[in-house]
């Protein structure tokens, strides 16, 4: 057993009927996620992505979540207050099935890392950046088990072994270890 340690965990509450589809939290998001910083703004890269239906008045803003490695078998449709979603609207993994959430350049998954930074962002940047108040930033103390987090940096290599297969990751990682040896 770890030591309990207190942890602020962060979450944005998304209030759909104030969304109007701006898509401003898409290019800050996607800007501060660029390198360098803020050089460009590629919505591709944001970790935040607005389903935008104005046919139907359906806007949905949804976060970057779990990898996900297979495609699941979700089909159904929501009706909410008379408009008509589909499951995977609301699904926040990066999957094989659709385009986003996957990094442009190499396909990686995208995941939503609440503006992490040194120092932190005092409130995540989308939020600041939605003016009609769709976003709303909460923060809770818990207790929690400290423990090392490795899950990032698995599910990169996860994702990875899935593109290019398991020998040519693993090859790769011992050429890369030689020449730092080196
Ligand atoms: S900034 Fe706010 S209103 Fe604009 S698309 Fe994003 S969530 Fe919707
Ligand atoms: S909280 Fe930060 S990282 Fe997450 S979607 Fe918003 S701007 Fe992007």
């Amino acid at each position: 057993m770890g030591e309990k340690k207190k942890k602020i965990i962060k979450s944005i509450k998304i209030d759909v009927e104030k969304c109007n589809g701006c898509r401003a939290c898409e290019v800050i998001c996607s800007a501060f996620h660029a390198t360098p910083k803020y050089s460009s703004n590629n919505p591709g890269r944001s970790r935040i992505r607005v389903i935008r239906e104005p046919l139907r008045d359906v806007y949905l803003p949804v976060y970057a979540g779990e990898y996900a490695p297979a495609e699941c078998m979700g089909r159904d449709k929501y009706v909410i207050d008379g408009k008509e979603y589909d499951e995977c609207g609301f699904c926040r993994a990066s999957c094989p099935s659709r385009d986003i959430f996957k990094e442009p350049d190499s396909g990686l998954p995208l995941k939503c890392d609440m503006c992490e930074d040194d120092p932190a962002q005092e409130k995540p940047l989308c939020v600041q950046w939605c003016i009609n108040d769709a976003l709303i930033y909460e923060e809770r103390e818990e207790e929690v088990e400290e423990e090392v987090k490795l899950e990032d940096v698995e599910i990169g290599l996860e994702s990875m072994i899935d593109k290019y297969g398991l020998e040519k990751v693993m090859d790769t990682v011992s050429r890369m270890s030689a020449s730092k040896k080196g």
